[in-house]
């Protein structure tokens, strides 16, 4: 029943189409061979200033946004956020503006950290960008409620989106899509995968994917990499989100506790740097791969799949779906994280 009820809600085309899977053969053989690894690549999903998860998600809150008849997006995310730039990437798409609060979640200190990278972009498409002291906190802030009452005061009418578009009733609505494309392209493919690898900090791409996989019972073989180092808050609102979720595209059951995995060994104590261990990782996937990875997110990431491999966690044999989630820009701010 899921994927019928989601159909039914309507969403604005941001994407090229399916985003593509394929093997990550290098790595798989430097790895051993045994468990096979694969990525699906929301970093190249879309045309809009690069895509990425946030880009899936506001296929819905955009059509809901335009049916409200706002013309302004307003949204909150850290200074290097990736949901910012996309919001104010689907802003310009869709000829709305977009006004976007920018927090201090990261104690990074490189001169162009507020200049290059993610926060470029949005500038370039024209966004209003807000600076603000702020530190890292995934819930309702102050700064986000002025800004929205701003746009009212100058006439405007707002739609608010939440930090990474998830705390939303539809934010969890992508990436339940994602779970049933996924599925498609297990049957092009002729086989299923055994696990999925997922970056989670906001909770509504692993939450959707909870929400679509939990109608065939794979829920549990989505594996969620915390690099929030808020875990418990994280494990909260992805449970909420993949709940909500279920029940608007009409699962029929609840979900349950055991059905929401989320690893926190990854996260390097904080959100925002990276280990050395975790930079090591990035380079590593790079080097055989091409495939770049971000300090704050992917990074962290890989480098779970990378050693969960190692571990020997995954059975010989299994197919691994490593979900690319995006960020390339923001590795722009963290250019002394490989000076040498
Ligand atoms: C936002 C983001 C994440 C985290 O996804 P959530 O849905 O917020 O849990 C992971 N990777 C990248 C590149 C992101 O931009």
């Amino acid at each position: 029943m899921s994927r019928a009820a989601l159909e039914k809600f309507p969403k604005v085309n941001l994407l090229f189409g399916k985003s593509p899977i394929h093997r990550l053969d290098r790595l798989t053989e430097y790895l051993g061979g045994d468990v096979e690894i694969w990525a699906k690549r929301e970093d190249v999903n879309s045309g809009l200033a690069y895509g990425g998860n946030k880009t899936r998600k506001l296929e819905y809150l955009a059509a809901d946004a335009l049916a409200k008849g706002c013309d302004t997006l307003v949204s909150i995310g850290g200074v290097q956020s990736n949901h910012t730039r996309q919001v104010a990437a689907v802003a310009a798409h869709l000829g709305l503006k977009a006004v976007l609060v920018q927090e201090h979640w990261v104690e990074w200190d490189e001169v162009n950290y507020e200049k290059t990278g993610n926060i470029l972009l949005s500038r370039v498409m024209g966004a209003e960008v807000r600076l603000d002291p702020a530190g890292f906190d995934i819930g309702f802030r102050a700064s986000w409620e002025k800004a929205i009452q701003d746009v009212i005061d100058r006439g405007g009418k707002p739609y608010a989106i939440p930090a990474g578009a998830s705390d939303h009733e539809l934010g969890g609505h992508g990436f339940a899509g994602w779970a049933f494309e996924v599925e498609d392209q297990e049957k092009e493919l002729g086989f299923k995968f055994d696990k999925t690898i997922v970056c989670s900090v906001t909770g509504s791409s692993q939450g959707g994917m909870i929400a679509g996989f939990a109608h065939s019972n794979r829920a549990q073989d989505v594996i969620g990499i915390d690099a929030s180092a808020t875990v418990q808050q994280t494990w909260d609102q992805i449970k909420r989100i993949a709940s909500r979720t279920a029940k608007l595209i009409e699962l029929g059951r609840e979900l349950e506790d055991s059905e929401i995995v989320l690893l926190d060994r990854w996260h390097d104590g904080i959100y925002g740097v990276a280990s050395d261990h975790t930079i090591e990782a990035i380079r590593l996937t790079a080097s055989l791969e091409g495939m770049i990875t971000d300090p704050v997110y992917e990074g962290k990431s890989i480098a779970a799949l990378i050693d969960l491999v190692k571990e020997g966690y995954f059975p010989k044999g299994s197919r691994v779906l490593y979900c690319h989630l995006g960020g390339q820009p923001a590795i722009n701010g963290y250019t002394t994280a490989f000076a040498n």
